[in-house]
């Protein structure tokens, strides 16, 4: 005990590391703040098919922050994930989805639209989360059908058990599944066959180089083949080329998000966007899930 309080202690004495730790208290104490005055607002990008077809959005937190303009996600969820707060962030976030999608289900350009939200491992394995979005379901008259959740390997390492029971009770209600960063986990994949799973999403970081980056491309083709394998839908996120899309379509992609097809936007832009772009050019076979 005395031996790591006296570690801390150097710890605080190195200016630049005393630097970080006053930097994330003063950002911790604002997300405080945050959310008890509700100061955090959505922004949806667009999922599409090869296409283009329009099917739904990820939704993306936001941060207008007095001082520090637009904080980014990459910077403040880490620290609301340390502190618990991600939990009442994320419930935030749930139920504002869910309303949106209520909304929709009465417009009949936008009654099919997605909407795919990001879930933390403390919100999945915290008090109540089923019922937290059963119950907003249930209130609103959203189609559980269009709730897609992106969960995250590391989420899932810490409890399996705990996650593929509820994600079961979810699932049989229609709620959706998509596995978000595919690959930069340490999941075994013997888990994949035992989770209830609609999607797997490549992470950004393997389409980035492609398709000239060998190694990407073999763990592209090795993510869609075993999505196919396994029946499971799947999405690329940071689509930013054409180059890249076409060989995500070449090797049998399902879906695509990036700034290629669209960056993350307010709701009235991504509901002006999704009419425009609600029906495919061409008329295949129905390719959203
Ligand atoms: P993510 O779930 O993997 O989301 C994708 C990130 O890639 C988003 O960053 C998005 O803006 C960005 N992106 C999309 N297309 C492109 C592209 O073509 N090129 C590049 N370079 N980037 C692209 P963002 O919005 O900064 O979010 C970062 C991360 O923060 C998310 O990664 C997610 O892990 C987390 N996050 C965001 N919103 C929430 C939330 O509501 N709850 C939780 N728990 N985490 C969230
Ligand atoms: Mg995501
Ligand atoms: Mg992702
Ligand atoms: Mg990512």
């Amino acid at each position: 005990e005395a031996k790591g309080a006296g570690r801390n202690l150097v710890r605080f004495f190195d200016p630049e590391m005393q630097r970080v730790v006053a930097e994330e208290a003063s950002l911790e104490a604002d997300l405080r703040t945050a959310v008890d005055h509700g100061e955090f607002e959505l922004h949806f990008q667009p999922q599409v098919t090869a296409s283009g077809q329009v099917i739904g959005a990820e939704v993306l937190l936001r941060w207008p922050h007095k001082v520090r303009g637009l904080v980014s996600p990459a910077e403040f969820v880490p620290i609301a994930e340390k502190t618990g707060l991600i939990v009442p962030i994320g419930t935030w976030v749930l139920r504002r989805a869910v309303g949106i999608l209520a909304d929709w289900a009465r417009n009949d350009a936008l009654a099919m639209m997605k909407l795919s939200i990001n879930v933390s491992a403390a919100q999945l394995h915290g008090a109540g989360f089923v019922e937290t979005v059963l119950g907003a379901i249930d209130a609103s008259g959203a189609r559980p059908e269009c709730l897609k959740l992106e969960i995250t390997e590391s989420l899932l390492v810490r409890n399996i058990g705990d996650a593929i029971q509820k994600m079961s009770a979810l699932q049989s209600r229609g709620i959706l599944f998509s596995l978000d960063d595919f690959g930069t986990g340490y999941s075994s994949l013997s888990y994949l066959k035992l989770l209830p799973l609609d999607q797997l999403k490549i992470d950004q970081s393997f389409v980035r180089d492609l398709p000239e980056d060998g190694n990407d491309a073999a763990i592209a083709e090795m993510v869609v083949a075993l999505g196919r394998t396994l029946g499971l839908n799947v999405i690329a996120e940071g689509v930013e080329t054409i180059g890249q899309k076409e060989f995500l379509q070449e090797i049998g992609c399902d879906q695509y998000q990036g700034y290629l097809f669209g960056k993350p936007m307010p709701l009235d832009q991504f509901e002006a966007f999704a009419r425009a772009n609600a029906h495919s050019a061409t008329h295949g076979p129905q390719d959203g899930f």
